[in-house]
């Protein structure tokens, strides 16, 4: 929490929300060309962009290089400290149990995500880190532009489906010959 005298953040409205989800989308769709599940993330301090992440889990052959941890820790290099509490996080999928537990670190004042993540969500879905006992309770708004985040993941995991039958496929015909 910031002191009295301090001046207090300035959160995005939702238009504002949805150009930051479009700004996150757009690096999904930056892992998604890399073969990478699509997740973007975007950290904003004042309307302004202070640092983007993507997923880059395979090419890093790293479980941590998640699109929140690359935007956390590019905004804590970018503005010389690890407290983002002026700063808001947008990010195309709802965050996971680790990448929840880096937003309440960084004290990040509001999380707001695309899809849901029934599987392994910690911000609502399969639990809510923010509603524990803990020493920072972020804000999270959920659902911006869910569709266009949701079907970037469904037809990433569609064209890896597609791709591995066509494989398999050539190898039996290979295999025929
Ligand atoms: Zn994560």
């Amino acid at each position: 929490m910031w002191n009295s005298d301090a001046p207090r953040p300035v959160l995005a409205d939702s238009t504002a929300a949805e150009a930051f989800m479009r700004l996150a989308l757009r690096e999904a769709q930056k892992s998604a060309a890399e073969g990478e599940v699509p997740v973007g993330a975007v950290v904003v301090r004042n309307g302004e962009v202070v640092a983007v992440g993507r997923n880059r889990r395979e090419k890093e052959k790293n479980a941590l290089a998640h699109a929140e941890i690359e935007a956390i820790d590019r905004a804590c290099k970018a503005l010389g400290g690890w407290r983002l509490w002026e700063c808001e996080l947008f990010v195309t999928l709802e965050p996971c149990p680790m990448c929840a537990g880096a937003i309440v670190n960084a004290r990040l004042q509001r999380v707001t995500y695309g899809a849901r993540d029934p599987k392994n969500g910690a911000v609502g879905s399969v639990f809510s880190m923010f509603s524990l006992p803990l020493t920072h309770k972020p804000e999270a708004v959920g659902g911006v532009l869910e569709k266009e985040c949701a079907e970037a993941l469904t037809s990433f995991f569609k064209e890896l489906r597609e791709n591995r039958i066509q494989n398999s496929e050539s190898r039996e015909q290979k295999q025929d010959r």
